[in-house]
């Protein structure tokens, strides 16, 4: 895989699913985006969110960051990039729809499950500070499943942390509004990759199922 490829897939693009879909793309830029999905995902390369769904452009507006995360509703600090897509996604767009998609074998939720505590990390800066947001979930999973090995335990996490990006959504006033007046909905959903295997949280039954 090189640049190379991704010129070559820019051309294809031009010529074959551009071409095919111009009238659509020609909406778009006339009356505008109006998407009514918002996904989070992961910048992970194996879990591109238009991939996996088969979108259309237009279908889904996409934020992307390290472990699919949603961060709680801070006003200090000044660049709050997960937080301003969202708030642009929601109040913006007005989409409908808001899904958190986490996935298996993320390398960021690794990384926070390999970190020792208390340890500087003299590799990254920003890194360990983002994935922190997850380290009671963490705890959680360990002290929920202490004979888990490894590779289950990165699993629950994975699946947790979707659940804690899920909490953190409502911490921000306009999220919460549109919730509770049932013009937007949150969904917790988590692939497999390895499989392509979908599954979607059930708040009822506190479970991820899946999806048929
Ligand atoms: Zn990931």
């Amino acid at each position: 895989m090189s640049v190379d490829k991704l010129i070559q897939g820019y051309r294809d693009f031009r010529e074959g699913g551009f071409e095919a879909s111009r009238p659509l793309i020609e909406d778009l830029v006339e009356r505008g985006q109006r998407p009514e999905v918002a996904v989070v995902a992961c910048a992970d390369s194996r879990v591109d969110p238009a991939i996996l769904f088969q979108a259309d452009p237009g279908d889904m507006f996409a934020i992307r960051n390290v472990a699919n995360l949603v961060p709680p509703m801070e006003r200090e600090g000044t660049y709050h990039g997960t937080s301003a897509a969202l708030e642009f996604a929601v109040k913006g767009l007005g989409v409908k729809h808001l899904i958190v998609l986490g996935h298996a074998h993320c390398g960021g939720i690794e990384k926070m499950m390999s970190a020792e505590p208390g340890v500087a990390d003299d590799t990254y800066d920003f890194l360990p500070s983002w994935v922190s947001m997850l380290e009671a979930a963490h705890r959680r999973v360990l002290a929920t499943m202490p004979n888990a090995d490894d590779e289950t335990r990165a699993r629950a996490c994975e699946r947790n942390a979707v659940l804690v990006s899920l909490e953190n959504l409502t911490t921000f006033p306009w999220v919460r509004e549109r919730v509770e007046a049932g013009t937007l909905k949150l969904h917790g959903w988590y692939i497999d990759i390895a499989t392509a295997s979908l599954s979607a949280y059930n708040g009822e039954t506190g479970h991820f199922e899946a999806v048929a």
